[in-house]
Formats: structure tokens, C-alpha cells, sequence
């Protein structure tokens, strides 16, 4: 008797989690025809302590279909390392999965690094998204190189300290300490010239004037972008102060620390959402501006728009 008692209640508790359980996925919303490759910014990385650069998106984007992979590149490094690495990962992917191409999508400096990839291996590339893309410099950067500039003995003491601890730390939280460091080459990366230098090597989706955008298939790789224009958007957010204060380095309007003419690349989605560049990736912990759009929503909207576009 007990025993059916305690079978009858299992059964019980099994259909109330059953009807409580999420729509299964499987809407082939988020499903694009290539995988989506993720490529994080500046002192970024895949997951540390079980916590995702990219909070709650890779997720979102499978549960509707989608087959996500998250990269890990050098934290601190110039554009072309950084890319070299991304382009290894990159085959790897292709080889794991047998797809002919990846869908990029970078953040801040992963813009470029997923630039760099689709300038030398268009073949590979079905698209490269830039979120808060630093593709034309950044002021902020300028601002800091301005402080440290090539040659002082205070940069390599600076880069040197970047290098052996931030980065460091970074790197062995996220189990890919083999990674070379140099803060420096990835300063000179992110300042406007730097970005320039780049640009005439890689000038694919690059607005050639103004900020409306830039060509949106080249070689037969479809880019896009956007990002935010609002550094503070949540009063609980401890990044949301530090934001604050490097948005003052800008003349026009910015996320905090990329310029929103900055982030324009091929078809601009829109460069004004009320995010600051910690919110385009949902940062920090899911704390955003609850006025705008959630930032895995546009990740999920982007991904169908993906699918629509046969990528
Ligand atoms: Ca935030």
C-alpha cells in the first residue's frame, strides 16, 4: 500500500513538472543554415566559473535551433593574432560539424577579429555580425595610448603588469592559459589608427564615409552591425560608473567605449539601442536597460534573420 501511495505520488509530481516544463524547442526559430560562431572583445573569453562573455545567449540561440560554438582567442592581442587563432577554431568547427561555413558574430574587438577571417578565408564565412564592433577605432583607446605611448618605458612597464596579471588571470580562469598575451599590440589594435592600418587590409563592410554603413556582401559574405549609444542603463550594474567615465574621452555618441560610427559595418541593424557595451553581450549578469530590448532577443532576432537570408 505504501509503496503504490509513493508510486501514485511520484506519478503526480512527474505530470506536474511535465506541464510545467518550457516549450520544447524545436520552433526552428533561431535555426540558420550554418553554425553560429562567437568571437569575444578585449579581456574576454568563453566561459570562467561556469559563466558565459556571451550571459544566457548561446543558449537561447539553441533552444530554437540554432548550433552555437563559443571561441576563445587571446584576451589581449593584436587583431591578425587574434585572427590566426579564430581562423584554427574556425576549421576546427567546420571539420567537427562537416558545414561548408560559420556565421561570425563578434563583440567589440571580436568585430575585426571576425573581420580578419573573412578577409583572408571568405570561402569559410557565410556572414561576419559585429556587436559594438570596434571597426573604426576607438576614442577611448586613443585616449589611453595618448597616456602610453610606444617606446615609453611606463607602456611595456604597464603592458608588462596587463600581460602577467589581468590577462593572466583571465586566461587561466577560462582554462586557456597557453594563449600568448601582449596588451599592447591589442591597444594599438582598438586606437583609430591601428584601425585604419587595418582597414586598408581588410576594408570589406567598412563605411568608406560617414556612419550610415558599409557594403553588405563582399566576396560573397554578408556583414552586419549594431550596438548601443547609452553608457549608463542600470543603477544596480557595478560596470554601468566605470562606462560612465570612459564615455567622457568621446566627441559623439558611444556605448561607453566604442563610438556608435565606430561599430557601423555592412547592413547596420541599428546603433542606437539604449545598451552600453556591457549590455550587448548581457552583461554584467543579465543587468540591462529594462526600458529596451533584451540583448539575447536581438541575438535570437538576428539569427532568424540568418535563417531568412539562407546563411
Ligand atoms: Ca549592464
Amino acid at each position: 500500500m505504501k509503496n503504490r501511495l509513493f508510486a501514485m505520488a511520484m506519478a503526480i509530481i512527474a505530470a506536474v513538472m511535465l506541464a510545467f516544463q518550457p516549450a520544447q524547442a524545436a520552433t526552428g526559430y533561431t535555426q540558420t543554415k550554418y553554425p553560429i560562431v562567437l568571437v569575444h572583445g578585449l579581456f574576454g573569453f568563453d566561459s570562467i566559473l561556469g559563466i558565459d562573455y556571451w550571459y544566457g545567449i548561446p543558449s537561447a540561440l539553441r533552444s530554437d535551433g540554432a548550433t552555437v560554438y563559443v571561441t576563445q582567442v587571446s584576451a589581449a592581442n593584436s587583431t591578425e593574432v587574434r585572427g590566426e587563432q579564430l581562423l584554427t577554431q574556425v576549421k576546427q568547427i567546420l571539420a567537427i560539424t562537416g558545414a561548408s561555413k560559420v556565421n561570425l558574430i563578434g563583440h567589440s574587438h571580436g568585430g575585426p577579429t571576425a573581420r580578419y577571417v573573412a578577409g583572408v578565408a571568405p570561402e569559410l564565412v557565410a556572414s561576419v555580425t559585429s556587436v559594438g564592433g570596434v571597426n573604426r577605432g576607438s576614442d577611448f583607446a586613443d585616449a589611453v595610448r595618448g597616456v602610453l605611448p610606444s617606446g615609453s618605458p611606463i607602456t611595456s612597464a604597464v603592458a608588462k603588469v596587463a600581460n602577467s596579471t589581468l590577462v593572466a588571470l583571465i586566461q587561466a580562469l577560462s582554462g586557456n592559459s597557453s594563449l600568448p598575451a601582449n596588451a599592447e599590440a591589442a591597444l594599438v589594435s582598438l586606437t583609430t589608427a591601428g584601425s585604419t592600418a587595418f582597414n586598408a587590409k581588410f576594408p570589406a563592410g567598412v563605411p568608406t564615409s560617414g556612419c550610415s554603413g558599409g557594403a553588405e556582401v563582399v566576396r560573397g559574405v554578408r556583414y552586419y552591425s549594431w550596438g548601443g549609444n547609452k553608457p549608463y542603463t542600470n543603477v544596480l550594474d557595478p560596470m554601468d560608473p566605470v562606462l560612465t567615465l570612459s564615455s567622457a574621452f568621446f566627441s559623439s555618441a558611444n556605448d561607453g567605449l566604442v563610438s556608435t560610427c565606430s561599430m557601423a559595418l555592412g547592413k547596420v541593424i541599428r546603433v542606437d539601442y539604449g545598451m552600453n557595451h556591457m549590455d550587448e553581450v548581457n552583461q554584467t549578469l543579465g543587468l540591462v536597460n529594462i526600458f529596451e530590448t533584451n540583448p539575447v532577443q536581438l541575438y535570437r532576432q538576428h539569427a532568424n534573420r540568418l535563417k531568412l537570408a539562407g546563411v
